[in-house]
């Protein structure tokens, strides 16, 4: 009650501040810790008041959603307004430059936008997971793919967060969260994406430091970072290659660590997707990250977050798809009428509406099972899995629906289309969740 009334007697001054000083004084009014003040209902209660978004007047309203507060509203009209101000006027530069400016990762990191789920004493943001989540589908609703907050913020960040020594944490933490140091993560090579285990790069000791050599492919944020996670084999002699994989904190500079071309992608056009290459890049006994032949295991922890992002911003996507082609339906004349007056065109629309929001309420009820440290692997597969072919169906329905114009670079449906596509392959192919989905339907109970 208190933080609710806080929050109305100055929501004008709020505005008028920095999105990390919002999250930091909204905690500060709960009297809460940073993590929790969000005063977000426990799993199984409800805000009820807040409708969902089936009943909404928009897929994309603010204020919907029994999962989120008062705070989170606030939030996200700071991070939608962030996103039409600083990203929108320039993606189209950014998509024929291959890349976003290195003055908007600084500009994120200003507004409190980048770790945003990392906590303070940390030197991240210490907001919420919901409010993370409030980046991922802020980024979606402006169409938007260019920059990698969300693998910097939470994927990247969380390892370091989670397994890095007080030294790594004070030196990279406080400098990601101010976008200065961007990250990427690779664990790809061009013979391995599915099969981890098959991944060649090899880090061998040498006294206190390491030799790494090897090569990656497909890395997000490649050319553009200053820090990336590599995944390498550290002990070839053990049973299984799990338990012989390690992962090591790589800074650009490092002799021997040379970044190949920017890949040309079908999509995701202003994403800087890399090569990465190294040659007896001598490590430090500390660049490496947690503890040696861990890795394995830390990957399979930390990929249920990447999941669980890829699928809340699939839905989000979806959200963003079906609002735009409602509107173009509402627009759009043929045989003297507007198309959505045509009931083929209506009972679609009646389709993907219900098959949304139908996802929406799965991927909110994971996301709330996520924030208490309850999601298991079997439920954000099925959620990458399923979100992202939904996102492909309504993609290319929704560009249906446009007609030749739905072609046209111009019309922000072509991007979402070509953007959608990847969402069924990285982080996990859609066969691989198939895979960790039957592993729990077949195995004894
Ligand atoms: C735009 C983009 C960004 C990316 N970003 C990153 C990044 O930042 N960091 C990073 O490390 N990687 C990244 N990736 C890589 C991505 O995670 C891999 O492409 C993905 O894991 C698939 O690996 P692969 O391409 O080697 O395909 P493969 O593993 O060769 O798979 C080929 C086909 O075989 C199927 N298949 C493989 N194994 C099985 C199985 N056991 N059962 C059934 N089917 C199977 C696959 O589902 C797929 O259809 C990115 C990729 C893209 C395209």
């Amino acid at each position: 009650m208190y933080l609710q009334k806080f929050l109305g007697s100055c929501r004008g001054a709020l505005r008028r501040l920095t999105l990390k000083s919002l999250v930091q004084q909204t905690a500060a009014a709960a009297g809460v810790g940073v993590r929790q003040q969000h005063s977000q209902p426990q799993h199984g209660e409800a805000h009820s008041s807040r409708p969902e978004t089936a009943s909404a007047k928009t897929l994309m309203d603010i204020g919907t959603r029994k999962i989120f507060a008062e705070e989170h509203d606030l939030f996200r009209q700071n991070v939608r307004r962030f996103f039409q101000e600083e990203v929108v006027p320039y993606h189209a530069e950014w998509e024929k430059a291959g890349q976003v400016s290195r003055e908007l990762w600084q500009k994120a990191g200003d507004q409190g936008l980048l770790g945003v789920n990392i906590s303070t004493e940390h030197g991240g943001v210490g907001g919420d997971l919901l409010s993370s989540a409030v980046v991922w589908e802020e980024q979606m609703y402006s169409n938007c793919s260019g920059p990698g907050f969300s693998l910097h913020s939470d994927i990247v960040m969380p390892y370091i967060s989670n397994y890095g020594s007080t030294a790594q944490i004070q030196r990279f933490i406080p400098q990601m969260a101010a976008g200065k140091c961007i990250g990427a993560i690779a664990m790809t090579e061009p013979g391995a994406g599915s099969d981890l285990q098959g991944v060649k790069t090899y880090a061998k000791r040498d006294g206190s430091d390491w030799i790494l050599n090897g090569s990656k492919v497909f890395i997000t944020n490649g050319w553009m970072c200053d820090l990336v996670i590599v995944v390498a084999v550290t002990n070839r002699d053990t049973k299984s290659a799990a338990h012989g994989i390690s992962l090591f904190l790589v800074e650009e500079g490092m002799k021997g660590f040379n970044k190949g071309r920017k890949l040309e992608k079908i999509g995701l056009k202003a994403q800087d997707t890399a090569e990465l290459f190294f040659e007896d890049v001598r490590l430090p006994g500390d660049a490496l990250l947690g503890e040696a032949n861990r890795g394995f295991y830390y990957l399979m922890n930390e990929l249920l977050q990447e999941r669980l992002l890829i699928a809340d911003m699939a839905i989000a996507s979806c959200e963003f798809m079906f609002e735009e082609t409602r509107k173009y339906i509402r627009e759009r004349k043929a045989f003297g009428r507007t198309v959505s007056h045509l009931q083929t065109v209506q009972h679609k629309m009646a389709e993907l509406k219900t098959e949304i929001c139908i996802g929406r309420v799965f991927l909110d009820n994971c996301l709330q099972l996520h924030a208490h440290k309850q999601l298991d692997s079997s439920m954000v597969s099925m959620a990458k899995y399923w979100a992202s072919e939904l996102q492909n169906k309504v993609a290319t329905q929704c560009l249906q629906l446009h007609g030749g114009w739905g072609y046209m670079w111009e019309f922000p449906i072509a991007k979402a289309f070509v953007d959608s596509r990847v969402q069924p392959i990285y982080g996990g192919t859609n066969e691989i969740m198939k895979e960790l989905i039957a592993r729990s339907i077949v195995s004894k109970i």
